[in-house]
């Protein structure tokens, strides 16, 4: 399959994928209730069982300001972890961020659809023995209801979360809570869209009669975007199927611009309802 192109214009702003290298994992823990025999056709499984994921990542920018989108899953993996996921060098966001002709110091701000180590694992950096920013003149962005949950360390989901992708930055005053949905410039949202878990937000760009919504783990892979397709993750799978079915019928409609949480091969695409069947194109 063809790896599509990293940018795409949405009105007056350009987004670019910047995906922060790729991960293996359990391919029935992303799918969930979908029979093996189904996903397989387009998530190929290793002798493991284990499928490609990317670290997802974007720049949207305006000419003024640069905005990222996740950092990735970061670096700080034993080696265990990093045979079991083969990733033996992971892919640090400063350098990815950086192939793409942007400056992890031009970087204004951060988004994290929420806290989970594979979307915020590239938020700081060990510098000198401490822990700082990774994008050292950004603000980060989080939302409040998704560090409480965090901070809980519910038996379910504790492994995604880890202390050192955020406290830092809320120590620093780095990063700010928002509580439920914002527009953080004219156009650019982010909505608190129940699903993968209580507080994960997608984020939508609009702009000159285009639009742009990142799905984040609403809608994991490109092949995701049929609604009852829900990840094996997810915590609220009927909630992720009510608001997918909501959106998606939205972006097929409106013909937006898609991309995916951990999509590895298309960084965009369109989706489209043919006669009760979906897909993206
Ligand atoms: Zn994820």
């Amino acid at each position: 399959m063809q790896r599509s192109a990293p940018s795409i214009q949405v009105g007056d702003f350009r987004v670019t994928s910047v995906r922060a290298g790729s991960y293996w994992w359990d391919g029935g823990t992303f799918f969930g209730v979908v029979p093996k025999t189904l996903w397989a056709k387009t998530q190929p499984p290793d002798e493991l069982n284990l499928i490609e994921a990317g670290f997802n990542c974007f720049v949207v920018e305006d000419g003024k300001q640069r905005i990222l989108i996740e950092t990735g899953g970061g670096v700080r993996h034993d080696d265990r972890a990093k045979e079991r996921m083969r990733t033996p060098d992971p892919v640090r966001i400063r350098e990815a961020v950086a192939a793409h002709g942007f400056e992890p110091e031009s970087i204004d701000l951060v988004i994290n659809t929420h806290l989970h180590w594979d979307h915020a694992g590239g938020n700081t950096v060990d510098e000198g023995g401490r822990v700082v920013a990774s994008m050292p003149n950004a603000r980060y962005i989080a939302q409040r209801g998704e560090l409480d949950h965090a901070r809980e360390r519910h038996p379910r989901d504790s492994v995604s979360y880890r202390d050192v992708n955020y406290e830092p930055l809320l120590e620093s005053g780095q990063m700010q809570l928002i509580d439920g949905d914002a527009e953080i410039l004219p156009g650019l949202r982010l909505t608190v869209t129940p699903g993968h878990n209580r507080s994960m937000m997608i984020v939508t760009l609009e702009s000159g009669r285009e639009t742009w919504c990142h799905f984040a783990d609403l809608v994991q892979f490109a092949v995701n975007v049929t609604p009852t397709w829900v990840s094996g993750f997810d915590l609220y799978p009927l909630e992720a199927i009510d608001n997918k079915t909501r959106i998606l019928t939205q972006a097929a409609a409106e013909g937006w611009w898609c991309s995916f949480g951990h999509e590895p091969v298309k960084n965009f695409g369109k989706v489209e309802n043919k006669e009760g069947k979906w897909r993206t194109i």
